[in-house]
Parts: structure tokens; C-alpha cells; sequence
């Protein structure tokens, strides 16, 4: 059972879009009607095709999510209905992000930002408020 599978720059336009959160949404994946998963995608991602590709032979970035594993594991294991690929995909339609198809043919590396650690801001200098 091969499938094609997507291009590229269409998982790395999705994974833009996804704003590195996982874009799967509702009960397709094991998540409450109409509720994102949102995970985050750092840990690992997977590229789904939201409508099989057996049925619809579609590698367009509209067909294609940005989900972490758990979901994509989910979704698997499950069979999928086009009527819930036609939710996750209209919600997908629905996000604010607007899509850059362009992708720069040499992207920089990215290395993950530590999360939640930040440094607190420091002067240079020790200012001493003695009395
Ligand atoms: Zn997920």
C-alpha cells in the first residue's frame, strides 16, 4: 500500500501554517468536536493527508496537516470518513494564517528556542540603593 506522499515544500508550508501547533482537529483524531489538538510539534511531526490519498490523489498543501504523532497514530489506527476529512479541512480553511506557498530554497536552520526559560532582563551594573 504505497502512497504518495507530499512534497517538500508543501510540509514545510504546512508546518508554517500549523505554527509548529498540531493541526488536527475534532473527532477524526480523538479530540472533542470542533477542538484543535495544538500540540506541540516539536516533539515530532507527521504529514497527513486530511482526505486519503486513495480516494482523492490529493497532495495539495489543502490536504495536507501538520499533526503530532499521537494524532496521526490515532488517526491510522482509525478509519477515515470523508465527511470528517471535509471538517478538518474546512477548519483549516478557516484559520487566519494566510498560506506563503513560497517557500526561500535555503531555509535557516532553526534550532528550538528553549522554552519557558528566559532569561530575566539584568543591568550591567548593580545599582545599590543603600540607605
Ligand atoms: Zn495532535
Amino acid at each position: 500500500m504505497a502512497r504518495r506522499e507530499f512534497a517538500g515544500k508543501t510540509r514545510k508550508a504546512a508546518l508554517l501554517r500549523s505554527g509548529k501547533r498540531c493541526e488536527a482537529v475534532g473527532a477524526w483524531y480523538g479530540l472533542p468536536t470542533g477542538e484543535r489538538c495544538a500540540n506541540d510539534l516539536a516533539r515530532g511531526v507527521e504529514y497527513d493527508h486530511i482526505i486519503l490519498d486513495a480516494n482523492s490523489k490529493d497532495n495539495r498543501l489543502e490536504n495536507c496537516a501538520a499533526v503530532c504523532i499521537p494524532c496521526h497514530r490515532h488517526k491510522t489506527a482509525k478509519h477515515d470518513t470523508p465527511t470528517a476529512a471535509k471538517t478538518v479541512a474546512q477548519s483549516l480553511m478557516g484559520m487566519k494564517t494566510r498560506i506563503k506557498v513560497k517557500i526561500p530554497s535555503a531555509p535557516k536552520p532553526e534550532k528550538p528556542a528553549p522554552k519557558g526559560h528566559a532569561c530575566p532582563r539584568r543591568s550591567l551594573y548593580i545599582v545599590r540603593t543603600s540607605p
